[in-house]
C-alpha cells in the first residue's frame, strides 16, 4: 500500500494532474437564476432541503460522496452475500488487521454506529472525555449517555488571521492541547476519568491534522492517568499525508497509519471518508472484555459480526478503497485540490480559515458580513444560501443553526463562530469545477447579499441546520 518512497513535493506549487481518468460520467446541470430563486424559496432557504438534481456543484459534505475506482466497482461483483463467514468479510478483516493490528474488528454501516456500540459497551456515564475536537455525533453519543465531552483543541487552531495557507512543520493545528488536558484530568477524580479521544483529522476545527509527536504525547498522557486512548480515524489517510509531508518524510502515509493505529486502544472509523466508499465503517480494539460487550451490542443493533450493517459487496468495496486511500499521489492531488480551492476563495476576498486541512475549506461568514449581518440574523446561513443563488453551489452552514443554542425557534445564544464549509468529495470534481467555484466566490464578495439576514420560521432545538425553515428579513 502507498508508494515505496515519497515523490518530490514540488507539485504542491500548482495543482498536480489527477492520477486517474474519467470512465463514467454523471451529468450535472446548472439551473437558471430564476429556477435557483424558486428552488431556494421552496427549500425555505435551507440547502439541506434542496433536491440534489437542482444542485450544480455539491460541496455539502465529503461523506459518502466520493467516486469509486474501477477496481472497487469490479470488487462489488465478487461480494459474498453469505450471512456468516463470507469471503468478503475475511478479505476485509485481513486488510483491517494489517492496518490496525487490532485483535477485534467489527464492521458497521457508518461511523456513528461504531460510536453507539462503543459507548453502550464502555461505562461512560458521569465520566469526563477529552478530545482535540469531538465530531458532532461523537459528542451527541456521549452527552446522550450522561458523559462530559470536553474539547481541548490546540490554541494554534485555524483562523482567518493566520498568515499561511499551508500547514507547515509540527506542532500541527489539529493537535490536542496537552497542558490543558492534563489540568482537566488532574482536577477530575480518578473514577470520573473516561478516555482521551483523538480525532484525525480534526473535522470540528477545520479538518487540520494532528502531528505524530502529539499522538505520542497523548498516548503517554493517557498512560500516566491509566486511561484508554481512543481514536476517531475517519480521515486517517489524509492526516498521515500531512505527517509524511511535514514531519516524517522518510515514511509513507500507510507506514505512519500502521504506527498510529498501534498507539490506540480503540479505533472508530467512518469509512465514508477515507475508506473511499459510499457507506461503511468499523470499530477495532484489543481488550477482550470490551470486545465481548461490543459484540453483543453489534449483534443486537447492527447485524452479525461478519457483516455489521453492510452487504458483502460493501465489504469488498471498502477493502479496496482503504488501500487506495493511502496512495501518495492520490492524497497529494486531493489535498492540493483543497488548498487550490482555498487560494481561489481567498483571492476572491473571502476570509478563509488557515492553515488549510485535508478535506474542506472553511469560510468565516461572521467576518465577511460583520458590518451587515449580526449573528442573530444568521450570517452563515445567508452566505450558504448566497452560494446556491449565485452559482448553484451547495455548501454547508456550520454557524448558529448548527452550533448555537435555540429554544422555540428563538436564538438563545449564537454559535462561537459563523462558519461555512466547502467540503470536497473525493475524486469527483476537476480543476475547472474549482475555478468555477472561485468565480462565484468573487461574485459573492463583489455584491451585497440579497437578504439582510434570515429569521427562523421553525427549527428543532438541536441540530437545527438539517431541517430548519428560514425566511428572509425585510
Ligand atoms: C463523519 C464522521 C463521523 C460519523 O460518521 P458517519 O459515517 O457519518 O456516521 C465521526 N467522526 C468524524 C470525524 C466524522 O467526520
Amino acid at each position: 500500500m502507498g508508494s515505496p518512497e515519497n515523490p518530490s513535493f514540488t507539485l504542491m506549487e500548482s495543482l498536480p494532474p489527477e492520477p486517474y481518468r474519467i470512465k463514467m460520467v454523471e451529468p450535472i446541470r446548472l439551473p437558471s437564476r430564476e429556477e435557483r430563486e424558486e428552488v431556494l424559496k421552496k427549500a425555505s432557504y435551507n440547502v439541506f432541503r434542496i433536491p440534489a438534481e437542482h444542485v450544480f456543484i455539491d460541496l455539502l459534505t465529503d461523506s459518502g460522496t466520493g467516486a469509486m475506482s474501477h477496481f472497487q466497482w469490479s470488487a462489488l461483483l465478487r461480494g459474498d452475500e453469505s450471512y456468516a463467514g463470507a469471503q468478503s468479510w475475511y478479505r476485509l478483516r485481513e486488510i483491517l488487521q494489517e492496518l490496525t493490528g487490532k485483535a477485534w474488528i467489527f464492521p458497521v454501516h457508518q461511523g456513528r454506529a461504531a460510536e453507539r456500540i462503543l459507548m453502550n459497551a464502555f461505562p461512560v456515564r458521569g465520566k469526563v472525555f477529552v478530545s482535540n475536537g469531538f465530531f458532532d455525533t461523537t459528542r451527541a453519543n456521549l452527552l446522550l449517555r450522561g458523559a462530559h465531552p470536553i474539547d481541548c483543541p490546540s490554541p494554534a487552531r485555524p483562523s482567518s488571521d493566520h498568515p499561511d495557507l499551508e500547514v507547515g512543520p509540527p506542532p500541527f493545528p489539529g493537535d490536542l492541547d496537552l497542558a490543558t488536558t492534563r489540568q482537566i484530568l488532574m482536577r477530575t477524580p480518578p473514577e470520573q476519568r473516561g478516555a482521551i479521544l483523538l480525532t484525525l483529522t480534526s473535522n470540528t476545527y477545520g479538518g487540520v491534522p494532528v502531528s505524530f509527536h502529539n499522538i505520542q504525547q497523548a498516548r503517554a498522557l493517557a498512560d500516566a492517568f491509566h486511561l484508554p486512548l481512543w481514536m476517531d480515524i475517519a480521515r486517517l489517510a489524509e492526516n498521515c499525508w500531512f505527517i509524511a509531508r511535514y514531519e516524517h518524510p522518510e515514511k509513507t502515509p500507510y507506514q505512519i497509519a500502521r504506527e498510529i493505529c498501534r498507539m490506540a486502544d480503540v479505533l472508530l472509523m467512518s469509512a465514508k471518508k477515507d475508506g473511499l466508499v459510499n457507506i461503511g465503517g468499523f470499530l477495532a480494539l484489543d481488550d477482550p472484555t470490551l470486545a465481548e460487550q461490543c459484540r453483543r451490542e453489534l449483534i443486537a443493533g447492527e447485524g452479525f459480526t461478519d457483516y455489521g450493517g453492510l452487504a458483502g459487496r460493501d465489504l469488498e468495496a471498502l477493502a479496496v478503497g482503504l488501500q487506495e486511500s493511502f496512495d501518495f499521489q492520490y492524497l497529494s492531488t486531493r489535498i492540493a485540490q483543497v488548498r487550490f480551492l482555498a487560494s481561489l476563495l481567498e483571492e476572491a476576498g473571502l476570509p478563509v480559515l488557515k492553515p488549510i486541512g485535508g478535506h474542506a475549506v472553511y469560510v468565516d461568514a461572521g467576518k465577511l458580513y460583520q458590518d451587515q449581518i449580526p449573528p442573530e440574523h444568521l450570517p452563515a446561513s445567508v452566505l450558504t444560501a448566497f452560494f446556491y443563488l449565485a452559482g448553484g453551489i451547495r455548501v454547508s452552514d456550520l454557524g448558529t443553526l448548527a452550533f448555537g443554542k435555540l429554544q422555540n425557534n428563538q436564538i438563545v445564544q449564537p454559535a462561537p463562530a459563523e462558519v461555512v464549509r466547502l467540503a470536497l468529495p473525493r475524486r469527483v470534481y476537476t480543476e475547472s469545477h474549482l475555478r468555477y467555484v472561485g468565480r462565484i466566490a468573487r461574485e459573492i464578495t463583489q455584491t451585497l447579499p440579497p437578504w439582510k439576514g434570515f429569521r427562523i420560521v421553525d427549527a428543532p432545538d438541536v441540530l437545527a441546520h438539517f431541517t430548519a425553515r428560514l425566511e428572509p428579513l425585510i
